[in-house]
C-alpha cells in the first residue's frame, strides 16, 4: 500500500477517540515510515472498501489550531484523501426541536445559511454586538449524499450502528451506569467541577420522557466549533439561540473546515453545562465510531479519478498553449490552459489532488522548477482569499 492509496482521512481529537476508530477497521494495515515533512503517526486500515488513514491530534493537544496542524500534514502525505471524518465527542444541545441524550450522535448538516459547522467565537464586535465573519466549506457532495441514504436506511430498521457498539471489546467502553439527567440551565452544579451529580437538587431536573432502548439516535443539523470548552447552559443557549438551533458544541472542526470541507460526527458525552464529567466520553466516543463506519458503507469507491490515471500510459509532455491571460498566479503560465481556473473552483476536493497528480506524473507541462505542493498552496491560498 502506498500513501495515494487511501482515500478516506479520519481524525481524532483525544486519546480516548483513537481505540474506537481503530475498532472499526475491518483490517489494519502496515504503519508506514515517517518522512521529515510529516510528524503524525498514523493508523492505516481499511473500513469496507475504503483505504482509511486515522490520525490523532499530539495528546494534550485540542482545539481549532491543533486539528488545521495535523491534517495540513496528512492532506501533504495523502494526497488523494477524497473526504474527511472528525470523528469524537462533543456537548450535546438539547431543544424542543431535538431530544438530545447522552451517547446519541450528532452529525454535521448544512442548515439554512449554515454549513454544518459555525465558529461561534470567529468575528469582531461592533456597535451592533458580535458579527461571526468568515464562512466555512459545505461537505463534500458525495458525504451529503451519504447522509441522505444512511437517513433512510436507519428509517427502515437497517441501522448497524449498536451491533457495531456492541462488538467493542472489554469492558472500558460499555455504557455507563450513571443516570443521564439533565438539569435546567439555570441550575448550576454542587460540589467540586468534574464529580457526579451526587449532591445535585434532583427537583431541578428536566423532566424527560423515558426512551424505550437504549439505542443511540442520530441528530442532524448544526454544530457549533469554537476554542473555548463550553460549561455555562446560559452560553450554550445563546450560541445555539444565536445560529438558529445548534445540536452541538465542540472545539476542533472549524480547524479543518476552514481548509477543506469535511463531515463532523459527535458522540454526546455532556450537555456542554457545569454538570459536564467524564463519565460518559468513552461510550460516546464509541457511538460516533460506530456511526462512522456505517456511515462509509453507504458511500461508494471514486472508481474514476486515480485507478483510471494510474493505468494510463504516460504520452509524453508536448507544448500547449498556456493561461497567460489569467493573471492568476505567476506558476499559471506553466499550465495548460483552464487548469488553474479548475483547480480554483475545485479546491480541497478530488477533481484538486487529480490535477496536482498529473502534473507530478509529467502528463502535463509543468516548469519542473515549481513544485506541485506549490500550485495546490497557491490554489488555495487563493480560495481562502477569494
Ligand atoms: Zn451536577
Amino acid at each position: 500500500m502506498s500513501p495515494d492509496d487511501y482515500t478516506v482521512g479520519w481524525v481524532c481529537a483525544l486519546d480516548i477517540e483513537l481505540a474506537p476508530a481503530q475498532e472499526m477497521l475491518d483490517e489494519e494495515h502496515e504503519k508506514l515510515r515517517r518522512t521529515t515533512h510529516d510528524q503524525n503517526i498514523y493508523t492505516l486500515g481499511r473500513i469496507g472498501k475504503h483505504n482509511v488513514v486515522i490520525a490523532t491530534l499530539p495528546s494534550g493537544k485540542t482545539g481549532i489550531g491543533a486539528a488545521a496542524v495535523v491534517t495540513s500534514r496528512m492532506r501533504q502525505t495523502f494526497r488523494f484523501i477524497e473526504f474527511w471524518l472528525l470523528v469524537g465527542i462533543g456537548g450535546g444541545v438539547p431543544s424542543r426541536k431535538a431530544d438530545i441524550r447522552l451517547g446519541d450522535v450528532a452529525v454535521s448538516r448544512p442548515e439554512g445559511i449554515h454549513p454544518g459547522v459555525v465558529q461561534w467565537d470567529f468575528g469582531k464586535t461592533n456597535p451592533n454586538g458580535f458579527e461571526r465573519t468568515g464562512a466555512l466549506n459545505n461537505p463534500s457532495l458525495i458525504l451529503l449524499s451519504g447522509l441522505t441514504h444512511i437517513r433512510s436506511r436507519y428509517d427502515r430498521g437497517g441501522s448497524k450502528l449498536m451491533e457495531y457498539v456492541a462488538n467493542f471489546p472489554g469492558p472500558k467502553y460499555t455504557r455507563p451506569d450513571t443516570e443521564d439527567i439533565l438539569f435546567k440551565s439555570e441550575y448550576n452544579h454542587v460540589g467540586e467541577i468534574g464529580s457526579e451529580c451526587t449532591e445535585c437538587d434532583q427537583q431541578n431536573r428536566v423532566n424527560r420522557r423515558r426512551r424505550r432502548t437504549n439505542e443511540a439516535a442520530v441528530h442532524y443539523g448544526t454544530i457549533a466549533s469554537g476554542n473555548e470548552v463550553v460549561k455555562s447552559p446560559v452560553l450554550r443557549d445563546a450560541i445555539s439561540a444565536s445560529l438558529g438551533n445548534v445540536v452541538c458544541i465542540e472545539m476542533e472542526a472549524a480547524g479543518l473546515m476552514n481548509d477543506f470541507p469535511c463531515l463532523v460526527i459527535r458522540g454526546i458525552s455532556d450537555y456542554a453545562d457545569s454538570h459536564k464529567n467524564d463519565d460518559w466520553q468513552r461510550y460516546a466516543a464509541l457511538t460516533a465510531a460506530a456511526y462512522a463506519k456505517d456511515l462509509l458503507t453507504e458511500i461508494t469507491l471514486p472508481e474514476t479519478l486515480k485507478p483510471v490515471l494510474k493505468s494510463e500510459p504516460k504520452p509524453k509532455p508536448k507544448p500547449v498553449t498556456t493561461a497567460s491571460s489569467s493573471g492568476f498566479s505567476p506558476y499559471s503560465r506553466a499550465l495548460p490552459v483552464g487548469t488553474m481556473d479548475i483547480m480554483q473552483m475545485t479546491a480541497g476536493t478530488p477533481a484538486t489532488a487529480a490535477v496536482i497528480w498529473v502534473i507530478r506524473q509529467g502528463i502535463a507541462p509543468v516548469d519542473p522548477a515549481i513544485p506541485a505542493l506549490d500550485v495546490e498552496n497557491v490554489v488555495i491560498g487563493q480560495k481562502r482569499a477569494g
